[in-house]
């Protein structure tokens, strides 16, 4: 076990230490990473830190303790609701991230639907219906509230098929989900014709803004083609959009937005019983930090919405230079019709995890997706000085993986691809996985493969899935745990302060 320093240890050595650190870290300063990091410079960055340090120690828990917060919370989804098409009835709340704003989403139409919904009055388990693409949080959020989560294919444009989502909604639906845009492939789901399906039936849609929200009203602002997605179309009931993403704050900042206050009350928590006294929370989280409150507020009065398309311009000029780019490398083509700056890449001839590889041993980290294989390319302002090198890269990694043999493990392994759960899963893990998947099947040590392709394949080559899930849990178990062997070196001797 670490046993924390008997003494503290003086300001100046932890900073450098925690400055060292960050070395081991995936370079997005330079561009190198295509998710995880919304970078728009120094100067703003520098900015939005300002404001959250000034707030670094105030708790929007308490909305009495601090106005200050209460109005700044209001203003940023006021503003926003204005952005994505609302009324001056939209209503919503900031929360931690995308995440806690579905579960939010979810947790609401839950709760409407024990009122609404006849089938499910006297109990039973409430049911929403979601396309294939949309994100995880959604699954996180039926497995917290016990929600069924009833997952749609897509069509072949990756957008959510409509007339099959439609099929799969019953008595005890209460949420129908589209994504603008979804986060595999980035292509805006059909929103208008699943809201009015929704309302025909008579549920709940939401549309999962998280990563396009702070997007999409620029990239219809520079003359681009954005179809209707948000609170202008009738029958979207909630939203989410991330400010920590496209919208620069920091992170930390999501906004769950809803069509009226009515339907809002559903997402509230509130006790009367306890000692220490009344306690209400409109989200999951109990403390919110006031810093990230503050950040987003500030960010979005800093830039304006002009400021916000100037960004988005260079960003959808460089996503059309790669996206052209990738085109002209026969082997790879670009899925679907990407509406902002997300791509997902895939090849009919090359083992795209290959070329993954070859990238990172470039120092580009794009994660690996399934169903079908691709790689994923979220482009933001660091990648615009960059993707010349980019495509010149992806090229050599294409040449080199073409000339590969058909290797032994792909064959093995009866490629398909792996569950989507390992991508956020950091490369020094790969090799503990690779190990537990070659025991598994039998492999020798010697045997066992140096890079995360061959991985994946045999990761997709267990018996089922259920395996699979219980590697990945055992894989996250195993990151969270400390390790000596990983101790982080520092100087532990106390010096007089
Ligand atoms: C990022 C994202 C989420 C989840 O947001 P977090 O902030 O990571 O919790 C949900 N949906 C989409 C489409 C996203 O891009």
């Amino acid at each position: 076990m670490k046993r924390m320093p008997r003494e503290g240890i003086d300001a100046d050595t932890i900073l450098r230490t925690l400055a060292d650190l960050r070395g081991d870290d995936v370079q997005w300063r330079d561009g190198r990473a295509f998710s995880l990091v919304y970078h728009a410079g120094d100067d703003l960055s520098s900015f939005v830190k300002q404001a959250y340090t000034t707030y670094f120690s105030e708790n929007a828990l308490n909305p009495s303790a601090f106005p200050s917060l209460r109005r700044m919370e209001a203003e940023v989804v006021s503003m926003a609701a204005d952005m994505l098409g609302g009324d001056e009835n939209v209503v919503g709340n900031l929360t931690s991230g995308g995440t806690e704003s579905i579960l939010m989403a979810v947790k609401t139409a839950r709760e409407w639907g024990r009122v609404h919904r006849r089938a499910l009055r006297g109990g039973g388990r409430p049911k929403m219906v979601l396309p294939a693409s949309a994100h995880p949080a959604f699954d996180k959020a039926a497995h917290y509230f016990g929600v069924r989560a009833v997952r749609v294919p897509v069509a072949k444009d990756l957008r959510a098929c409509v007339w099959r989502m439609s099929r799969a909604v019953d008595r005890k639906t209460v949420l129908v989900v589209g994504s603008a845009p979804s986060y595999p492939h980035g292509v805006v789901d059909p929103i208008e014709d699943l809201a009015r399906m929704a309302k025909r039936k008579g549920v709940l849609m939401h549309v999962d803004a998280c990563i396009g929200g702070f997007m999409l009203p620029f990239v219809r602002a520079l003359g681009r083609p954005v179809p209707p997605f948000d609170f202008s179309v009738e029958g979207v009931t909630s939203m989410s959009a991330d400010v920590h993403k496209f919208g620069y704050a920091a992170k930390g900042a999501s906004l769950v937005l809803h069509r009226d206050a009515e339907q809002r009350k559903h997402q509230y928590f509130a006790t009367t019983d306890w000692s220490g006294g009344l306690y209400a929370s409109p989200t999951m989280t109990g403390t919110r930090p006031g810093g990230a409150v503050a950040a987003a507020w500030a960010v979005m009065h800093r830039l304006g919405f002009e400021g916000y398309v100037k960004l988005a311009g260079p960003v959808m000029e460089t996503t059309d230079r790669i996206r052209a780019g990738v085109e002209s490398i026969e082997e790879l083509e670009v899925l679907g019709d990407p509406t902002m700056c997300i791509l997902g890449i895939a090849s009919d001839t090359l083992d795209v995890y290959v070329v993954a590889d070859h990238m990172q041993a470039r120092g580009w980290h794009l994660d690996r997706q399934q169903f079908p294989a691709t790689l994923h390319l979220t482009v933001n302002p660091a990648h615009v000085p960059v993707a010349g090198q980019f495509v010149d890269d992806l090229r050599e990694s294409v040449r080199l993986s073409a000339r590969e043999p058909a290797d032994r493990w792909k064959e093995r392994a009866k490629y398909a691809a792996l569950n989507a759960t390992l991508r956020v899963l950091p490369s020094r893990l790969v090799s503990k996985l690779t190990d537990v998947a070659s025991r598994r099947m039998g492999l020798g040590g010697s045997d066992l493969p140096q890079q995360s392709a061959p991985m994946y394949g045999m990761m997709a080559a267990l018996p089922n899935r259920g395996d699979l899930r219980k590697l990945v849990i055992d894989a996250l178990d195993g990151m969270t745990t400390y390790e000596p062997g990983a101790k982080i070196p520092i100087d532990e001797e106390p010096r007089s302060s």
